[in-house]
């Protein structure tokens, strides 16, 4: 368990009025903007200056929660965001456990005299912080921002915050379903529940706001190109450019399809294998032991949790693909339960 007491370090930090910079992980997921959110409603509830800045741009499912008009994209926003940093005296780094994993941005991070905070629940974070409140057991980034936030002022969690936190743990348990739904989990959820949240509106935008291309890809990905090899032990699905342009590719479109894959009866690891226009981009899942966190580590430059991982490789298709089948084959022991 975290100790109160980096809580309270955290908690005097902001005792002074200060200019903070929130940020995230790229490819911003449900718990990266609600985290994020969640925090700067609260801070500025506080009467903090604060800005929040994502490296790249995030579905749109996830652009309702309160304040959500004032993230700024990186990507868009190179030289406001250089300029802005000059007078940052705080930056909390939600949800990512490694500079790398912010790109470009990691740089004026690192380069930063501001003190920086990490709030986190993957493995083994870097030694780029200042304090940090961080809990691999933890749900959800959202919810040790909860533990946070309830300590320093349980009286500030009006409804914008908790849709924000209870949009971040909703998506990170696979709606409550994950191993790391603790008691406490839902504890806290009654608390959101009991500030006002309607669970059925916050599931309807995240869940029912398919469009027609993106349910599309999804029917195509899994009559097309799901595989199954490693004796029904491993599932995977191939997405080509052209697949994602034939199907009008937007951000988000090909989130939750691994699922699918990892549904089936006996497989104990799914993987979604994507080309983007510079690299090959590795979704994984997994059921029980095998620790997808390592294998993404090992072979794919990647990390996350021990269920959910990913990675990347930067080079052609063909040799990705190569690279992944000998990873399962050399594994092949391991993902057999
Ligand atoms: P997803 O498959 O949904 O993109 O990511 C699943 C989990 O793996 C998330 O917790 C995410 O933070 C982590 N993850 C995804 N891609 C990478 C990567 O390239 N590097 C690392 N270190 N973690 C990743
Ligand atoms: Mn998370």
């Amino acid at each position: 368990m975290p100790s109160t007491f980096l809580m309270k370090d955290i908690k005097d930090l902001l005792l002074d009025k200060s200019k903070i910079l929130i940020t995230t992980h790229v490819n911003p997921d449900g718990d990266a903007i609600g985290s994020s959110l969640g925090l700067y409603n609260f801070l500025i509830k506080l009467g903090h200056e604060v800005i929040v800045v994502v490296p790249n741009d995030y579905p749109d499912y996830l652009k309702w929660m309160k304040s959500d008009k004032k993230i700024l994209n990186f990507s868009d926003n190179t030289d406001k965001v250089q300029k802005l940093i000059n007078d940052i005296q705080i930056i909390f780094c939600l949800d990512f456990n490694n500079l790398s994993r912010i790109n470009e941005l990691g740089k004026l991070i690192e380069k930063s005299n501001a003190k920086k905070v990490l709030i986190d629940h993957h493995l083994n974070p870097d030694d780029f912080y200042d304090f940090k409140y961080h809990d691999v057991n933890a749900s959800a980034t959202a919810e040790l921002v909860y533990d946070l936030i309830s300590y320093i002022d349980d009286n500030l969690i009006d409804k914008d915050i908790s849709d924000c936190i209870y949009t971040g743990i909703l998506t990170d348990t696979g709606s409550f379903r994950f191993s790391s739904t603790t008691s406490k989990v839902h504890r806290i959820i009654a608390k959101l529940l009991d500030v006002g949240v309607k669970s059925e509106k916050i599931g309807k935008k995240i869940y029912e706001s398919n469009s027609f291309d993106k349910l599309k890809l999804l029917g195509y990905s899994l009559s097309e190109k799901l595989e199954i090899i490693c004796n029904g032990k491993v599932a995977y699905i191939v997405l080509t450019r052209k697949d994602l342009l034939n199907h009008n590719y937007r951000k988000g479109d090909t989130e939750g399809i691994v699922n699918y894959a990892l549904s089936i009866l006996g497989v104990n690891m799914a993987v979604l294998i994507i080309e983007t226009k510079d690299r090959i981009k590795f979704s994984f899942r997994s059921s029980g032991n095998f620790s997808v966190n390592k294998f993404a580590n090992k072979y794919f430059n990647g990390g996350g949790h021990k269920n959910a991982a990913g990675g990347s490789i930067e080079d052609k298709l063909s040799v990705a693909l190569n690279i992944f089948l000998k990873s399962v084959s050399k594994n092949e022991k391991q993902l057999n339960y």
